[in-house]
C-alpha cells in the first residue's frame, strides 16, 4: 500500500493538514495578491501538484473538494463523477468500469465518517466541472474565487473554506 493510500484511510490527519494549509493561504493572500497571481501560481503549482498527487492520486482540476469528498479525490473515479456513485458499483463495492478498483465514492463515504470537521459536507451537491480550470493551482483559484463560477444557486466548497476563515 502507498503511503498516499494508507493515510487516505486515516483521513483525520489529511484533513488537519487540509485545513491548516488552506487558512495558511488565507493568511498569505495579501502577500500573494502582491506578487501577483500568475507569478505565485508559479511556484506554488509544482509543490502543489507533486504533493497532491503523493497524496491523493490528484488529476488537477482546479477546483479542489477533497475535504467535501471524504480526503478522497473525486477525479480519480473512471467517469469523473463530483457527486457520489454511478449506477454501476458492484456488489462488493467495487467499480463497474474498473472491476479491480473500489468505488472511489464507496471509500469517500466510508472515509468522511471518519472525519472530524468536514465529513457532513459529503453530503453537499457539487456543481459542474470546470475544465477550462484543468491543471492549474486550486489554491489560487480559491484565493481569486475562480473556482466559484458555479450556475446560479450552486453552493461551492471553497467558498465554505473561505467562510470558515473569514475571521483570520
Ligand atoms: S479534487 Fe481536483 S485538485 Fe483536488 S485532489 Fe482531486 S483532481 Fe486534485
Amino acid at each position: 500500500m502507498s503511503l498516499g493510500a494508507w493515510l487516505r484511510d486515516r483521513p483525520v490527519w489529511l484533513e488537519r493538514a487540509y485545513r491548516a494549509t488552506s487558512a495558511l493561504f488565507v493568511r498569505l493572500h495579501p502577500l500573494i495578491r502582491r506578487l501577483g497571481y500568475v507569478r505565485s501560481e508559479r511556484l506554488i503549482l509544482p509543490v502543489e501538484e507533486l504533493g497532491k498527487r503523493i497524496l491523493f492520486d490528484c488529476r488537477m482540476c482546479g477546483q479542489c473538494i477533497l475535504h467535501s469528498t471524504g480526503m478522497t479525490c473525486p477525479m480519480t473515479c473512471p467517469k469523473n463523477l463530483r457527486n457520489g456513485p454511478c449506477g454501476g458499483v458492484r456488489a462488493n463495492g467495487h467499480c463497474e468500469v474498473l472491476p479491480e478498483m473500489r468505488c472511489v465514492w464507496v471509500e469517500a463515504f466510508e472515509r468522511s465518517l471518519r472525519m472530524e470537521t468536514y465529513g457532513r459536507e459529503i453530503i453537499l451537491i457539487q456543481p459542474p466541472v470546470d475544465r477550462r480550470l484543468e491543471g492549474s493551482s486550486a489554491w489560487i483559484n480559491m484565493l481569486t474565487g475562480s473556482d466559484r463560477h458555479p450556475p446560479p444557486g450552486w453552493i461551492s466548497a471553497s467558498a465554505v473554506l473561505v467562510r470558515d476563515h473569514a475571521d483570520l
